[in-house]
């Protein structure tokens, strides 16, 4: 019998798979872990939020809905990001409804990405983006966030990446994993480079809500910046709505008409009870999005001060629900300091380094978690490097 060829194409055999699963298999073999480990809201999502799906599904709504998604929500999501963010974006062509903010990048790349393209990719960064860079057919140009600027880009750093090849910039905002939150004049450094060399800019704001020191700024709403930019949200995060998977993306005419294309042969549309449920929570959600925005900022603040003291150098990220400790003062690799602790104290942490070389020497601990879980992790973390100090 002949040896069977690989069916793979040859672009997905040469993903790597990411690095935050090794530590997720790990982990899930062992008992009394504490995980600061999953990037997903500890909240069940508000009750009237659930209902408006149930009661969509009691109405029989059971069939598919406009490939953009339902209209009213459209409309609602246009209302919502204008009141919110200054955003005017038309509910009848310039707003997708997506499968999660993941099919959103999904999407938008493949709209705008020819074969062999570049995309700067901002690291470090959600665990994404360069794969969905490369199944579009492009190729990922990684860039770092220096950790002396509290992982802030420079103009300088993204123009020595920009090649004639150069087609889109990718970042988030407030970031997985460092949390960190860019100001209007950090966003403006890099829209003036977008400028300079007509390119677009992938936002991913999936995070959005989730800010805590000063109102946001989107990258849209930086002057000239809408008609390159390709909004990226979703009501996963901000929400506590992961499950659900539901998303929006949000770009000129031109671009969303594109991605609408993609969108209706390969998705159709997203789901429509989950759809009647974020019109609900756009509708009526915004007291409860507030209060579970209290609660992170309690927690962000205890796991900043609480790393601070246990002499792990930690700045205070202005969203998300990620700290980014630094562990060099330790002389461990961040892949060693995640595994050890793990394996000594039951306390699963992501290693910094997969989400980008700047990573190197950070973990990201996520305090989606209730505070007496924190409160225990801490302790442990403490025992932990007590031990790898004597
Ligand atoms: N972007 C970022 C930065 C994320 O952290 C995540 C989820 N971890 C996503 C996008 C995907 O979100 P969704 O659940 O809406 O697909």
């Amino acid at each position: 019998m002949k040896t069977k060829k690989s069916y793979l194409s040859r672009t997905v055999s040469e993903i790597k798979p990411s690095g935050i699963r090794r530590f997720f298999d790990l982990a899930s073999g062992m008992e009394g872990v504490i995980s600061l480990g999953v990037g997903e809201p500890d909240f069940i999502t508000p009750w009237s939020v659930r209902e408006a799906a149930i009661l969509s599904l009691e109405e029989g709504y059971t069939s598919y809905t406009a490939n953009a998604g339902l209209l009213e929500l459209r409309q609602e999501i246009a209302s919502y990001l204008s009141k919110a963010f200054k955003l005017h974006y038309s509910p009848e062509s310039e707003i997708i409804v997506t499968v999660g903010a993941s099919q959103a990048i999904d999407i938008a790349l493949r709209s705008v990405v020819d074969q062999g393209d570049e995309v700067i990719v901002v690291e470090p960064c959600f665990v994404s983006y360069s794969p969905l860079v490369s199944l579009a057919g492009g190729t990922p140009v990684p860039v770092q966030a220096p950790k002396e600027r509290g992982f802030k880009i420079t103009s300088d750093i993204l123009e020595e990446a920009v090649t004639d090849r150069t087609k889109a910039i990718m970042i988030c905002s407030p970031n997985n994993p460092t949390g960190t939150l860019l100001e209007k004049e950090d966003l403006q450094a890099i829209a003036e480079i977008a400028e300079r060399y007509d390119l677009l800019v992938i936002s991913d704001e999936i995070y959005a809500e989730l800010s805590y020191d000063s109102g946001y700024t989107s990258m849209a709403a930086i002057d000239g910046m809408r008609e390159r930019t390709i909004l990226i949200s979703g009501f996963s995060k901000g929400f506590a709505m992961t499950g659900w998977r539901l998303g929006y993306v949000c770009a000129p005419k031109e671009i969303s008409g594109a991605m609408l294309k993609i969108h209706q042969y390969a998705m159709m549309c997203a789901p429509t009870m989950a759809q009647h449920a974020a019109l609900e929570a756009l509708k009526n959600g915004a007291n409860e999005v507030e209060e579970m925005r209290k609660s992170y900022r309690r927690r962000r603040n205890y796991m900043v001060s609480s790393f601070n003291e246990l002499g792990l150098s930690c700045h205070s990220p202005g969203g998300a629900f990620y700290v980014f400790p630094s562990i060099e003062s330790t002389g461990l690799s961040s892949e060693q300091f995640a595994e050890k602790l793990l394996l000594e104290e039951k306390v699963a942490v992501v290693p910094g380094n997969v989400f980008g070389e700047s990573g190197e020497g950070f973990i990201r601990c996520s305090y989606a978690t209730s505070i007496e879980q924190l409160q225990e992790a801490v302790r442990r973390i403490g025992s932990f490097l007590e031990k790898i100090k004597s």
